[in-house]
């Protein structure tokens, strides 16, 4: 198993996650992270970290400032993403 960082997939992992790959391509990332540890460990935690920040954002009542460094931390999490 190559456990090498794995840069030229990052962006299809971001795209998978963002479910704005078709059909075969969803296969083919689905594929290579079967294969590829590095990217099964970055896909784990930015499903894990998008799922925390979406239950944070959505369910949990939260004060201005901390909401800030939460967007701040990832430009493309919004209170928005939960409608
Ligand atoms: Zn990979």
């Amino acid at each position: 198993m190559n456990e090498a960082p794995c840069p030229k997939c990052e962006s299809l992992l971001q795209l998978y996650l963002d479910g704005e790959l078709n059909e075969s391509e969803a296969r083919e990332a689905e594929a290579h992270l079967d294969g590829c540890g590095y990217c099964r460990r970055q896909y784990r935690f930015e499903r894990a970290f998008r799922a925390y920040l979406r239950k944070t954002l959505c369910e949990e009542p939260m004060s201005a400032e901390l909401k800030v460094k939460l967007t701040a931390l990832r430009s493309d999490a919004s209170p928005g993403d939960c409608l």
